[in-house]
């Protein structure tokens, strides 16, 4: 195993791993999206875990560029393997909903693990073991691909200023999306005609999620929100109930996958009539009156608690009304959060109105516009920085739009919930655009498929067009989903360990 950073992962210092984006706004720095070390970017993810469902495997007519070489069937037998990986249980569907029949379902889990960090979870595993020698604050600057052969027969790494040649028999790519295809471009670039050269699929269809917040739910009874919200496992992960649509939803409604959950109204407005939440915004909101704090932000500032939207009567209306669960509500906080070993992906709470935002996470189509070049920049070791021009298309957003209605439409004929928009109806798809941005899940740019012409790798994760050369990760995933994609890609990864150890090496 060779890693660039450390043993303990960290943003990168030395600006090798920097990036050059075309649009600040839809996609994060480097510095924001990944680390490098033992355990990657695992060390600042939010863990939250659920495997890809069929559907996103399969080819869908209103999708362009859908479908996979493997199906959901293939990755069945690693579900366990991988959730035991991430140290959650291995069930995301309750049982209790008939797909065919249900067009919204309730009967999806999220899992978030309970020890996030794979490096610190597995550091000492493989320190121990005699089978795996673990070569850190080495980079690989190079792939030496020999056509005649389709292998790659040798690589180039940087290791405290010192070049070193490797000779290996396989070589798994696993270094992160971008980099990933960074290292194939580069490789590129001395075969122009490896896999259809700038006019092919290495670096495109560049994907993320679209998430937010356009929405507020409002669930009669209030209770009836409460299988939605993260609870505790004695074991220290979390889970919770996602609303999911079904395939025949997806398709009878042209739409791309998408999940919904409610999450804490803003603290600030006092419209959910809870006095905890009442409290702990007034609470928190005394920061803004120490100068020590706000001079951080505003040089000169002077403390007065007239100078932002307290709204300090109407929470203290809320906690006049229920003093003492203000009180209870406060301790029970406190105790969840400093109880927890991990902490959870978010601050919820349940208040007494039943009204949450109403939080989404939604599928970004395949687009081979949406993409990574190599830049005419370079870093210190003359290796090309990554170009990152990562896109939305129309149909992202008013997929999103669309969904939204559907939901709302279902909601109200079961009775249990009413949605409302938090803006009119002319200026919710650039509401959902604005919120368009991620660069954290680096899905698609080596996808698989089942021919070179429209991805990287084939159905093994081996590259088109070469003997010896892997690809691991979320950039070998074709479609986005609604799902978070490290579950998938551990899977996969698993998947090609067996593959790897069925005889290859
Ligand atoms: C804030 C945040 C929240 C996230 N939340 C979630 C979530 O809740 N659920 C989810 O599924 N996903 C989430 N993700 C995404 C998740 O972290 C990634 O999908 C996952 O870590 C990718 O794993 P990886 O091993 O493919 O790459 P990485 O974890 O990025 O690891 C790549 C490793 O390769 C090394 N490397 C890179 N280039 C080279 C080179 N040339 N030579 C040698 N080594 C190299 C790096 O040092 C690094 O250690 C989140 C990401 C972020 C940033």
């Amino acid at each position: 195993m060779i890693d660039a950073g450390p043993a303990v992962p960290r943003a990168d210092v030395s600006g090798a791993f920097d990036l050059e984006l075309a649009d600040t706004l839809t996609h994060a720095t480097a510095e924001e999206a990944t680390r490098q070390g033992f355990g990657g970017t695992s060390s600042a993810w939010g863990a939250r875990c659920s495997p890809y469902e069929a559907v996103d495997f399969k080819t869908r007519a209103h999708v362009p560029h859908s479908g996979a070489p493997v199906g959901a069937e293939d990755l069945a037998p690693y579900v366990t393997p991988t959730a035991r990986f991430f140290g959650v249980d291995d069930r995301f569907d309750s049982g209790e909903g008939d797909a065919a029949e249900t067009p919204v379902r309730i009967d999806r889990y999220m899992r978030v693990s309970p020890c996030a960090d794979m490096g610190r979870r597995y550091g000492t595993d493989l320190d121990a073991s005699e089978r795996v020698l673990l070569l850190l604050e080495t980079r690989v600057l190079k792939l030496h691909f020999d056509p005649a052969c389709g292998a790659v027969t040798r690589i180039d790494a940087l290791r405290r200023g010192e070049r070193y040649t490797l000779t290996p028999r396989a070589i798994v790519l696993c270094c992160g999306g971008i980099q990933n295809a960074r290292l194939l471009l580069d490789m590129q670039r001395a075969h122009p005609r490896f896999l259809g050269g700038d006019a092919g699929p290495v670096g495109r269809y560049y994907m993320g999620h679209l998430s937010g917040s356009v929405a507020r739910i409002a669930f009669h009874p209030p209770a009836a929100a409460r299988p939605f919200q993260f609870s505790a496992n004695p074991d220290g992960s979390f889970v919770r109930r996602i609303f999911t649509f079904s395939p025949a939803l997806l398709e009878q409604e042209k739409l791309l996958n998408i999940y919904f959950a409610p999450v804490s109204y803003p603290l600030g407005d006092p419209g959910y009539r809870s006095s905890t939440l009442s409290a702990l915004h007034l609470g928190l909101s005394l920061r803004f009156l120490s100068t020590g704090y706000m001079g951080k932000f505003r040089p000169g500032h002077k403390a007065t608690p007239f100078d932002f939207r307290l709204g300090v009567r109407a929470h203290a209306g809320n906690i006049l009304r229920q003093p003492v669960a203000a009180v209870t509500g406060l301790y029970r906080i406190g105790r969840e959060r400093l109880g927890y070993t991990q902490r959870l992906p978010l601050f919820q709470y349940e208040n007494p109105a039943g009204i949450y935002a109403l939080r989404y996470h939604a599928e970004h189509a395949p687009n081979p516009e949406s993409r990574v070049t190599l830049s005419n920049r370079s870093d210190s070791a003359g290796m090309p920085l990554p170009r990152v021009d990562f896109r939305y298309a129309p149909m992202d957003m008013v997929s999103v739009e669309r969904a939204h209605e559907v939901f709302g439409r279902w909601l109200a004929q079961c009775g249990v919930a009413r949605v409302h928009w938090l803006q009119p109806e002319d200026d919710r798809l650039a509401h959902i655009q604005v919120q368009a941005s991620d660069g954290f899940h680096q899905i698609g740019l080596t996808r698989m498929s089942a021919s070179p012409r429209s991805g990287v790798v084939d159905g093994d994760l081996k590259v088109h067009g070469t003997t010896n050369l892997f690809v691991s990760g979320a950039s070998v995933l074709p479609t986005s989903s609604y799902a978070h994609p490290t579950f998938t890609a551990v899977s996969l990864a698993l998947r090609l360990a067996d593959f790897l150890a069925a005889g290859f090496v």
